[in-house]
């Protein structure tokens, strides 16, 4: 099996004026591309792990040999990380429903939550994700370098924010904060809310 860059799922302008398009398309285009042909580069010559998906592979990065192991992580991460992203982006969408309410139960309120996703993103140093993950039951923000995965650590990500300067630099240039901000004007709850039914179930 051979992993394939996903469709994203609206116009490379659908997130403007906070994600621009030009930055959409090579962020999509170019860089999940060359995760995705790295991936494969790194599987060519092994017909087991040829037939995990992704997200096998990152939940059992210790059995990947050692000769690859880092390339999976770093570009089975890419990979999925970015699948993942595209489809809980879209604008105008209420932040509502259980997801919602059970972001005000944990961190007191959303207005928290934000306060403590926005510290985790600005505060990471270097290039990696800022995550809203469910784990034993409960929700917590995590951080995590390069592409790594909260996948990898038993997690299941709910929300994620792409704070490699790839994903903001045209725009932005070195304002991440004001990339992070513009983040909150984007996040599709709907999505958000679906992948949360699913881990809790
Ligand atoms: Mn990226």
């Amino acid at each position: 099996m051979s992993h394939i860059l996903p469709e994203l799922p609206y116009f490379h302008d659908a997130l403007e004026p906070y994600f621009d398009a030009q930055t959409m398309e090579i962020h999509h285009g170019k860089h999940h591309q060359t995760y995705v042909d790295k991936l494969n580069a790194a599987l060519k010559d092994n017909d087991s792990l040829q037939k995990l998906d992704v997200e096998q592979l990152l939940r059992n990065l210790a059995e990947v040999p050692d000769s690859i192991r880092t390339a999976v992580r770093n570009h089975g991460g890419g990979h999925y990380n970015h699948s993942f992203f595209w489809p809980t982006l879209k604008k105008d969408v209420a932040a509502a429903g259980p997801v919602v309410d059970e972001i005000g139960k944990e961190f007191g309120s959303f207005d928290e939550f934000k306060e403590k996703f926005t510290n985790s993103a600005t505060l990471l140093f270097g290039s990696g994700w800022a995550w809203l993950v469910f784990n034993e039951g409960k929700l917590e923000i995590v951080a995590t370098p390069n592409q790594d995965s909260p996948l990898s650590q038993g997690k299941v990500p709910l929300l994620g924010l792409d704070v490699w300067e790839h994903a903001y630099y045209l725009k932005y240039q070195n304002r991440r904060p004001d990339y992070i901000a513009a983040f909150f004007n984007v996040i599709n709850w709907e999505k958000i809310n679906e992948n949360f039914e699913k881990a809790r179930s």
